[in-house]
């Protein structure tokens, strides 16, 4: 099996060919940094526009990379949503044509399902049910991945993403943008014991998430002088690491047959946050996995991947199916939080 996947619902554009088999034949990526960092995040208008330039020849680059033709894949997956509903559009609306000139089934992906199923295209072994903590820029998830489709929202955050976190501490420290690594990068030359601050909802009974109490208290911080910007990235990274172990720990007691502990999304990118998790899966007697880091971040591989999952299972979509700014991975998530998906 062969599939072309797209991506493009926040700041990069993507494109992929990946077997069934698990091969990565071709990916060609470009991402959008120095476009967006005059601005200090991503900006939608300037994000659709750079999809639109990008997108075709990195898809011709991939497929003349793979050595293939668009006949000779088995179907085109393409991002459908959550994400900025221009980039989004845009991705789907390709994807879209060239299924119809090619005479390809189209796949529409759901960008939090690339993420949930990328752990299955870098280790054959990683069998359901898991359980998967999602941390990207715009969500922060304990699911329960129990088969293509079918995902069980554990928790959620009640306001801020994890990633979302880290770019604004960086914005407050002057540390520039994309936030993450720069963050990671500041907090190995500072103290995390330095700079006292908050581990919101940690103990409590429900295994949610909240972040934006630790932003304020990193802008205050901040603002007080007191300490160097470093110590601040350290005590942050290290506050994120704990909230996120204590709640993964409690989803943990909840996870009925879980075979691993698995992350997935940009933080997961994160050494520090990588072996923390990886510590709570060994004292938990469970297996550790994480993509490799590419694979974290946002790619077209893992939506090549997602639509292989899909396709293989009979999943394919019409060709008038919509972009969806907001597509909870839960069917039951609207209705459990209105806010957080
Ligand atoms: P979503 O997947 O929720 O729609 P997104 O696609 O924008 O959001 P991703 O590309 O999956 O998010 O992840 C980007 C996020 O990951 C950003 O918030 C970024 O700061 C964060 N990130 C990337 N690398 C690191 C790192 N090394 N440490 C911490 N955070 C990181
Ligand atoms: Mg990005
Ligand atoms: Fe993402």
């Amino acid at each position: 099996m062969l599939i072309l996947g797209l991506e493009s619902s926040c700041d990069e554009t993507a494109a992929a060919l990946v077997t069934g088999d698990r091969r990565i034949l071709a990916h060609r990526l470009a991402g959008q940094e120095a476009q967006h960092r005059p601005f200090g995040g991503v900006v939608p208008e300037i994000a659709a526009r750079a999809h639109v330039e990008a997108l075709m020849p990195l898809i011709e680059g991939a497929l003349s990379d793979a050595g293939v033709n668009l006949r000779e894949v088995d179907a085109i997956a393409a991002t459908a949503g959550p994400g900025l509903i221009g980039g989004v559009m845009v991705g789907l609306v390709t994807g879209k044509a060239l299924a119809h000139a090619a005479g390809k089934p189209l796949v529409a992906v759901n960008h939090l399902e690339g993420h949930a199923l990328s752990p299955r295209l870098s280790d054959p072994d990683l069998a359901f049910p898991y359980l998967l903590l999602l941390v990207s820029g715009g969500h922060c998830q304990l699911l329960l991945v129990e088969g293509v489709g079918a995902y069980r929202r554990l928790a959620t955050t009640i306001d801020d993403a994890a990633g979302e976190a880290f770019d604004k501490t960086a914005k407050l420290l002057g540390l520039g943008f994309p936030g993450g690594p720069a963050v990671e990068r500041a907090a190995l030359a500072g103290n995390a014991d330095a700079v006292p601050l908050p581990r919101p909802l940690k103990g409590s009974a429900e295994p949610h998430f909240s972040f934006a109490g630790l932003k304020s208290a990193v802008s205050r911080a901040a603002d007080s002088g007191q300490w160097r910007a470093e110590d601040i990235a350290a005590s942050f990274q290290q506050a994120v690491i704990d909230c996120l172990l204590d709640r993964t720990a409690r989803a943990l007691e909840r996870a009925d047959g879980a075979t691993a502990l698995v992350v997935a999304g940009g933080v997961a990118a994160n050494q520090a946050v990588r072996g923390a998790l990886e510590r709570l899966a060994t004292a938990n007697g469970l297996r550790f996995v994480a993509p490799p880091l590419w694979l974290c971040t946002d790619n077209a591989a893992m939506i090549g991947w997602a639509g292989v999952e899909r396709f293989a299972a009979g999943l394919t979509d019409p060709l008038d199916i919509a972009a969806r700014p907001r597509w909870p991975l839960d069917p039951d998530a609207e209705t459990v939080r209105g806010a957080g998906v």
